[in-house]
């Protein structure tokens, strides 16, 4: 069976426990392949090697670090096929998903942050004729990069990228759930030429390599992509410690559909907003709340689409809804549609396992669900299900909406579909949340600022927002007589 190994120091490496975890495949329910079992032997030594690749990569040119960035987003083009299939097999998503957005997405990480290095500049202040101030921004260290299963490998790079531009070296965790495109990433680093020790790639549960890295002295900043409960277990141990700290943590976002929409749209666009990679997209919207005068309708309509998605391998180019990605995430879901029933919720489709016949049996296949008939703030409405689960809910008022969108511990994304535009700049200035979608979703241009409030997180990336994150500002005041 295939082996995956740890990237330290500009090599391949088997974990010094030489123990490994089984890698599922999640279309088939079955393992194909073996992830090293890391411990802070192999933590260490990755931290160690960043450190020591620090003291020359902090201080290359940013030109010269940029062509890096950009060969290795070319290398990611040429093998979009590959990692793609990768990527789907890995996590169950369907292979036309991973094709159109993670894999483009990946390499559009490592392209923008190789360009927009070149592009950051920091301010000066000038004290009239007594002194000039000027503001060096440099690199903080080795940063600690930690990534969840969702979206594998844009996700990763969504923080490497912008860490390597501004001169980090970095020790990255990828999720033991779905490590194989980061191991191809470090074959691809490899390939680039990066010189040895910028990049580690410690593959391994959180509570052990997650945990060295987090609270390693020699790791100064710690940027962490995954669910609030780590993030807290995260946020107490490097806090103390004064690391700098991104959180970008889970969501229950609410997708508010007005009766004066662009209805078609507003239709195709929820379809995706709410089954997207088997919903397991941290901006996903679960809540849907839509004016009670044209409530009707949009129930009919969204539930026929629904039933009509066709749930299947994810290779197939026929599948919307691939597999979920692990067998306990299934069981964690279907967990919660027993518990919308229990609180008095009404499926209006699907609700269970859908089994996908021949060599897929076995996967981990639900079909997309809509539950009605709960109130806002029950548990199915405000906890995080991250799965192909929608609740739909009418409203009559603004202030009503505003009150269910509000109401959960989240704040991460909102949808707002409306053709009046004073109404939607209301709607979007009094949402709780980091980003608000108006008649659109997941629209992204990387030159935003992007995180949540709330339980969602703490910190943005994306943009110079990551830049400024991986440096530190220092300000220098010349006299000037
Ligand atoms: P998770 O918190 O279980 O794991 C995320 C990563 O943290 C994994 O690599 C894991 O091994 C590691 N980890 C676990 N315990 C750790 C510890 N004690 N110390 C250090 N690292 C540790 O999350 P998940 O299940 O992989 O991902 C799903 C969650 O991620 C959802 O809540 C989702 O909303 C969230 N998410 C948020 C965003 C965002 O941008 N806000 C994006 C994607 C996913």
């Amino acid at each position: 069976m295939f082996k995956l190994k740890n990237y330290i120091n500009g090599e391949l490496l088997e974990p010094a426990s030489k123990h490994y975890i089984d890698n599922y495949d999640p279309s088939r329910g079955v393992v194909y392949s073996l992830i090293p079992d890391s411990d802070e032997r192999d933590a260490e030594q990755a931290i160690a090697a960043a450190k020591e690749a620090f003291k020359t990569w902090s201080i290359t040119p940013k030109d010269t670090r940029s062509a890096y960035l950009l060969k290795i987003a070319a290398i990611i083009e040429e093998q979009l096929h590959d990692l793609a299939v990768a990527e789907s097999l890995d996590n169950g998503k369907p292979l036309h998903l991973a094709k159109t957005v993670d894999i483009p997405r990946a390499a559009a990480n490592f392209h923008f942050y190789g360009t927009g290095i070149l592009h950051y500049a920091a301010h000066a202040h000038s004290m009239e004729d007594t002194a000039i101030n000027y503001t060096l921004r440099q690199p903080v260290g080795v940063a600690g990069c930690i990534s969840p299963w969702n979206l594998p490998l844009y996700l990763f790079s969504w923080k490497i990228a912008p860490a390597l531009a501004a001169g980090c070296t970095v020790v990255a965790k990828p999720s033991e759930i779905t490590p194989m495109t980061a191991y191809l990433l470090s074959e691809i680093c490899i390939k680039a030429g990066l010189p040895k020790g910028v990049l580690n790639i410690v593959h391994g549960y959180g509570h052990k390599v997650g945990n060295t890295i987090v609270s390693h002295k020699d790791v100064p900043l710690i940027s962490f992509t995954g669910g609030t409960k780590t993030g807290a277990t995260i946020a107490s141990i490097a806090a103390p410690m004064f690391k700098k700290l991104s959180l970008e943590l889970g969501g229950k976002n609410p997708n508010i559909i007005f009766a004066d929409c662009d209805y078609d749209k507003m239709l195709s666009t929820t379809m995706l907003s709410s089954f997207a990679n088997q919903g397991q997209i941290c901006l996903c919207g679960s809540r849907i709340f839509v004016e009670k005068s044209i409530y009707g309708k949009f129930k009919d309509d969204f539930v026929a689409k629904t039933q009509k998605l066709v749930v299947g391998a994810p290779m197939d180019d026929k599948t919307k809804i691939g597999a979920v990605v692990s067998k306990s995430h299934m069981e964690k879901i279907l967990s919660y549609i027993e518990l919308a029933k229990q609180e008095g919720g009404t499926i209006l489709c699907g609700g269970k396992q859908q089994t996908v016949t021949g060599e897929f049996e076995n996967g981990y296949y639900l079909q997309p669900t809509i539950i009605e008939g709960l109130s806002y703030d029950c548990r199915t409405n405000q906890e995080e299900i991250f799965g192909p689960v929608v609740t739909i809910m009418p409203f009559e008022k603004e202030e009503e909406v505003m009150l269910y969108a509000n109401s959960t511990e989240y704040g991460l994304a909102s949808m707002v579909w409306t053709q009046d535009i004073t109404k939607a700049n209301r709607v979007a200035m009094n949402l709780h949340t980091g980003i608000v979608w108006v008649n659109c979703w997941l629209l992204r241009d990387l030159r935003t600022p992007f995180g949540g409030v709330k339980s969602s997180g703490v910190g943005r990336e994306g943009g110079f927002e990551a830049l400024d994150f991986f440096t530190e500002p220092k300000n220098v005041c010349v006299k000037l007589k």
